[in-house]
């Protein structure tokens, strides 16, 4: 997941990162409030309106703003909100104290997958440019693989200032604002931990200036504090619900909605149905949606709802490999999900069993004889079953 700019300040705050004031605000009079509270705490006089999008390069996009007065404040916040910069519409901007910039550094540490392993960056030269840095003076980009198992502590820190090549005279301070950046990457388990800028002042403190931090989705159970962090208005309304039962669901954009148990066979599922879909109209696969090994009939009804709130869902195709939970009790399981529905079950369903028990599965199927129900005995006719339907 990733934050917005004033989030990432919050947290670097927690960690003992400097940084500067900042208060956030959705209309210019809610910005005129805050810049007037920051330039109140007499810390400086200035205020810059910085729009809150999860995408790089707002500077250059208009999206960062000097303002020397509260009203100022409130005329930038005006024109930042509601600014289209890459596609993202900016709602919220931040109101921050003003910093005297002496320099302008770059400071990163992220997950380096390709060598299993955590990957600084850092250079003297930040600001706007860094991608453009890394490709034009790869020099002057220092990377420093980082061990998991130790971490930034002092010694690396040294070793990752002194591969960038910051003066002696600031490089001690920089090096321990680093190893609080770290202390952020490590305590938060996020994987991406940026700043840029990181400054040097005129009164020769170092401040993070902008930050973008990602955090790992994966370790949420560890943060009760991260769940608050998502921005709701971005989510899908239907992966929402799908979260909130504890479901594995993507939302794609086709017609064919698609249940099956397992990750490598739900992947071949929508490869299958995309190719299906070839002859009938084009259709392709509505979702990508795991319900797992052990699923009850509650998860496959949870399941199924999901999928049936999707408007462009026009069929369904459940492709369920019986292992520890047999054919049978899927089978019982699709047909209590369709007693839990009821009429809110409206889309036809292709169902293929496979596995264990699946003669049993398919005759409770059978037997039960749904209206909405047709069986399909491999995987490549429900595919182009479902396909079919969705294109009637
Ligand atoms: P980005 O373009 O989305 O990365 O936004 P940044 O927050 O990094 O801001 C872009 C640039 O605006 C920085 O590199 C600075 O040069 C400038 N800037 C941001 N905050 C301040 C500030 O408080 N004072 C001054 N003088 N410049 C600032
Ligand atoms: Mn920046």
């Amino acid at each position: 997941m990733d934050l917005f700019e004033y989030q990432a300040r919050d947290i670097f705050e927690k960690h003992g990162v400097p940084v500067l004031g900042g208060v956030i605000a959705t209309t210019p009079e809610e910005a005129r409030k805050g810049a007037e509270e920051l330039i109140g705490r007499g810390n400086s006089p200035v205020v810059v309106v910085k729009a809150q999008v999860k995408t790089g390069g707002r500077g250059k996009a208009g999206g960062v703003k000097l303002a020397k007065s509260a009203d100022e404040a409130a005329e930038r916040a005006e024109e930042i909100l509601g600014l289209d910069i890459k596609g993202h519409v900016v709602r919220t901007v931040m109101i921050a104290e003003g910093a005297k910039i002496a320099q302008e550094f770059y400071f990163s540490v992220l997950l380096d997958r390709a060598n299993r392993s955590y990957l600084a960056m850092c250079s003297v030269e930040g600001g706007m440019e860094i991608e453009q840095l890394a490709v034009e003076r790869p020099d002057a980009l220092a990377k420093v693989p980082v061990d998991p198992r130790v971490g930034i502590d002092q010694a690396k820190a040294a070793e990752i200032v002194a591969a960038a090549g910051f003066d002696a005279e600031i490089a001690p301070k920089v090096a321990d604002v680093i190893r609080k950046l770290w202390d952020v990457y490590a305590g938060e388990d996020a994987t991406l931990v940026e700043v840029n800028p990181l400054v040097l002042t005129e009164d020769g403190e170092i401040i993070a200036l902008d930050g973008k931090v990602t955090l790992d989705e994966n370790a949420e159970f560890r943060h009760a504090d991260h769940g608050m962090l998502e921005d709701a208005a971005a989510t899908d309304p239907l992966e929402a619900k799908a979260k909130e039962s504890g479901l594995n669901y993507v939302k794609l954009d086709g017609e064919v909605g698609i249940i099956g148990n397992g990750a490598g066979l739900v992947m071949s599922t929508l490869d299958v149905v995309a190719y299906a879909g070839e002859k009938h109209g084009g259709v392709r696969p509505a979702n990508f949606l795991d319900i797992g090994g052990g699923a009850s009939a509650e998860v496959m009804a949870n399941g199924l709802d999901v999928i049936l709130g999707d408007e462009q869902v026009k069929s369904v195709f459940v492709n369920v490999f019986g292992g520890i939970t047999a054919c049978d009790a899927v089978a019982n399981g699709i047909v209590k999900a369709l007693e839990i529905l009821g009429d809110a079950a409206t889309k036809p369903l292709v169902v293929r069993l496979d596995g264990n028990n699946v003669e049993e599965g398919r005759r409770i199927l059978t037997q039960a004889a749904h209206p909405l129900v047709t069986l399909a005995d491999t995987m490549d006719g429900a595919a182009d079953k479902a396909a079919e339907l969705a294109n009637a």
